[in-house]
C-alpha cells in the first residue's frame, strides 16, 4: 500500500467558484488565472471545470502550450509578457495575447516578423512598483506600440497592491484612470480580492477581471472575510491517515525539540503527512485539523514525514482514521486552508502551490 496521503481536486468546486467570480463582477469577462500549474491544482486536472471562463491567464509559455494542447482555442494571456525575443514566435504560432510592461518588450516586438498582428495588454505601474510603465511614461509606450504593424489591439492593465486590505484600490485606480482616460481599448485591473469586494462597481471592474485564488476556494482577504463568507468551496483537499497512536501521561513530551508537553493523560495520533509533503513546518500546536471529520488540533512540531494530532474529543479515532489537513473530509466537513496558512504565518496561496511532488493527486 502506498503511504496514506493524497491530494484530491474537486472540479465541482472549481465550477462553483468560477460562477461566484462571474456573479461578483457582472458583465465583465473572466480570466481564469492558472499560473503556477493552476495554483498547484494541475492545469490538466482543473481545465474542464474552468472552461466556462472567457480566457486563461498564466505566465509560463510551456503552460500556455499545455492549455492549447487541451484544445482551448479562446484567449490566453501571458501576464508577464515574453521573456526574450524568440518567445514572440510562440505567441504568433499559438495566438497568445501578452502583457507589455517594459521598453525591451516593445523593442522585441518592433523587430518581430509575424503574419498575424498581436493583441497586447499594456501594463501600467500605478503604484505597486513591480512591473509596468509609470503613468508619466505610459502614453509614450502606447504611441510606440500603436505605430507597430506587429500590434493589433492594445488593451490596458494594472495590478493592485492592497485590494485585500485597508489601503484599498482608490489611489491606484485614480492614477490608472487619469493616464488612460482618452485611450481606446479594454481594461483589466481586478484580481480576486478586487473582484469580490468591488466587482459590482462598474468603474472598477473594467472589461476583464483576473480571477485567481477565488477559483481555488481560498479567501483573498482572510481573516477579514472567510471562504465561507464569500461562499467559496475548497477546490483541493489534502488528506492523510493516522499511522500510529501514543498514550501520554502528564509531563510527557512530543516530537523534536519536545515543544509540546502533556498536562494530563491524553492520546495523540501520528499522521502520515509532514513538511516534505508541503505541510508548513511553521504550523505549531493548536493548528486546526480534522480527524474523522471532527475538528481537533496539531500538537508538537511538524516533522519531515509526520505530524501529531490531539485525539481528545475524537472518540474511536485510531490507526487508519482519516485526517483532513485542509479541504473537505469524506463526510463533508471543511477545514479551511486559510486557517492552516494563518497558523503557519502564510497565506492559502502558498500552501496550495507547494504540495510536494511525492503526494499523489486524484480528481473526484
Ligand atoms: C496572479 C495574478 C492575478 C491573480 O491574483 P489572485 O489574487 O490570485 O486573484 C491577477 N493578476 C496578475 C497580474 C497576477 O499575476
Amino acid at each position: 500500500m502506498p503511504r496514506p496521503i493524497q491530494a484530491t481536486i474537486h472540479p465541482a468546486a472549481l465550477q462553483h467558484n468560477l460562477a461566484r467570480a462571474r456573479q461578483a463582477a457582472p458583465d465583465a469577462l473572466v480570466w481564469a488565472v492558472v499560473k503556477a500549474n493552476a495554483y498547484g491544482h494541475g492545469i490538466e486536472r482543473a481545465f474542464d471545470a474552468l472552461r466556462a471562463a472567457d480566457g486563461f491567464a498564466l505566465l509560463d509559455l510551456a503552460e500556455a502550450e499545455r492549455v492549447r494542447a487541451l484544445g482551448w482555442r479562446g484567449p490566453i494571456l501571458l501576464l508577464e509578457g515574453v521573456f526574450e525575443p524568440r518567445d514572440l514566435e510562440l505567441c504568433s504560432r499559438l495566438s497568445l495575447w501578452h502583457a507589455v510592461h517594459c521598453d525591451e518588450q516593445i523593442d522585441w516586438l518592433a523587430a518581430h516578423k509575424t503574419q498575424a498582428p498581436h493583441r497586447v495588454f499594456l501594463k501600467m505601474n500605478s503604484g505597486m512598483n513591480r512591473l509596468g510603465f509609470t503613468p508619466g511614461r505610459f502614453r509614450a509606450a502606447w504611441a510606440r506600440l500603436n505605430a507597430l504593424t506587429q500590434v493589433d489591439e492594445i488593451s490596458f492593465m494594472t495590478h493592485f497592491s492592497d485590494a485585500d486590505g485597508p489601503r484599498g484600490t482608490a489611489h491606484q485606480m485614480a492614477v490608472f484612470r487619469e493616464a488612460t482616460q482618452d485611450l481606446p481599448g479594454e481594461r483589466s485591473v481586478c484580481n480576486s480580492a478586487a473582484t469580490l469586494r468591488q466587482g459590482t462597481d462598474a468603474a472598477v471592474r473594467g472589461d476583464w477581471v483576473r480571477a485567481g485564488i477565488v477559483l481555488y476556494g481560498s479567501a483573498p482577504d482572510h481573516p477579514e472575510r472567510t471562504a465561507a463568507d464569500w461562499n467559496l468551496q475548497p477546490a483541493m483537499t489534502l488528506a492523510a491517515r493516522i499511522i500510529g497512536v501514543q498514550h501520554l501521561q502528564p509531563g510527557d513530551t512530543v516530537g523534536y525539540g519536545s515543544s509540546f508537553t502533556a498536562d494530563r493523560a491524553m492520546t495523540i495520533g501520528i499522521v502520515a503527512c509532514g513538511y516534505a509533503d508541503g505541510y508548513p513546518r511553521h504550523c505549531g500546536t493548536g493548528t486546526p485539523v480534522l480527524v474523522n471529520g471532527t475538528r481537533t488540533r496539531l500538537v508538537g512540531r511538524v516533522s519531515m514525514d509526520m505530524l501529531n494530532v490531539d485525539l481528545t474529543g475524537v472518540p474511536g479515532a485510531g490507526v487508519g482514521s482519516e485526517v483532513t489537513l485542509w479541504g473537505r473530509s469524506s463526510g463533508g466537513a471543511v477545514q479551511p486552508i486559510d486557517e492552516v496558512a494563518r497558523a503557519g504565518g502564510t497565506i492559502g496561496y502558498e500552501l496550495m502551490c507547494a504540495v510536494a511532488q511525492r503526494v499523489p493527486f486524484a480528481v473526484d
